[in-house]
């Protein structure tokens, strides 16, 4: 039996540079989406051939879930229970941009609930029932593989660096990075790790909008590392979690971001 990981939004982009980490690494996969059916067939698809290419046999089953809905996220727990019995790591990955980048002066309330309901409320209750279930298991679970469940969710840098015209995801993305420390003191009595993987600059569908005003600013100097991330950076931070190689570390931040958070004078 292999250790489990439930990563939301693993379709495309950060999610599915996770899933491949973790399918190398020999987890079976719950890769949830949202709207993108065939992304989310290839990625599974790309993922068994991954661990197979790295000589583990894994599972990758799709599930389309609204994290922002509670009757989803219940039905995204019920389908990894069903289907893969136990839950070792929940990525808490999924997440959205506003549709419109507008400046904080005309911007939408119906844009800031709809990412307060995507990037803050879905994954803060999707958080609780995982938690609960991995609890339970840690009392029941007779596992051939080692059972230290942990909790990893994508934030980003804009949990502190202001921009004027998407202040909905900032504002997000900074309520989003309480949900790691509340958890992580909560979770520790029970053998659950939790921690923050904040990415900066990575190039996916969510940046491609974008991509101009990021290649000029790269350019300018940006980042001590003078490059786009890319989501196999993010996968890799999330591998080192999942290989239990940060045993004594719980509510960490870990800025997976060339560098961008560094005061330079
Ligand atoms: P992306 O390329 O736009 O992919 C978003 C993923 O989330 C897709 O798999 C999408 O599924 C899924 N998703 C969207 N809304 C969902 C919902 N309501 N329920 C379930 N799944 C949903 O975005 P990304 O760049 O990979 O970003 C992933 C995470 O990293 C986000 O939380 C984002 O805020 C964060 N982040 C990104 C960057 C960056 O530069 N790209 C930087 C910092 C942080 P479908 O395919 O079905 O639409």
């Amino acid at each position: 039996m292999n250790a489990v990981a439930l990563i939301t939004g693993a379709s495309r982009g950060i999610g599915r540079g996770i899933a491949l980490e973790c399918a190398t690494l020999g987890y079976d996969l719950v890769i949830n989406f949202a709207r993108h059916a065939l992304a989310a067939q290839q990625t599974a698809t790309d993922c068994v051939s991954a661990g197979r290419a790295a000589g583990k046999a894994i599972r990758a089953e799709i599930c389309q879930a609204d994290i922002a809905s509670s009757a989803d996220r219940r039905k995204l727990i019920q389908f990894t229970k069903e289907k893969l019995t136990r839950l070792d790591l929940l990525v808490n990955n999924a997440g959205v941009a506003p549709e419109v980048r507008a400046d904080i002066l005309d911007a939408s309330e119906e844009s800031f609930d709809r990412l307060i309901a995507i990037n803050v409320k879905g994954p803060y209750f999707l958080t609780q029932l995982a938690a609960n279930w991995m609890i339970e298991q840690r009392k029941t679970v007779a596992a051939p593989v080692p059972f230290r469940p942990k909790i990893i969710t994508i934030s980003s840098v804009s949990a502190y660096a202001a921009s004027v015209n998407r202040g909905d995801y900032c504002v997000s993305k900074a309520a989003l990075a309480m949900l790691t420390p509340l958890y992580a003191a909560r979770l520790a009595e029970h053998g659950i790790n939790v921690y923050e993987i904040r990415p900066g600059v990575i190039r996916t569908d969510m940046t491609a909008p974008v991509k101009e005003k990021y290649d000029t600013l790269i350019a300018g100097g940006l980042t001590p590392i003078n490059r786009w991330g890319t989501p196999e950076d993010i996968g890799k931070a999330v591998a080192a979690i999942a290989q239990d190689l940060l045993p004594f570390s719980t509510g960490e931040v870990i800025n997976v971001d060339g560098g961008f958070h560094l005061r330079r004078l």
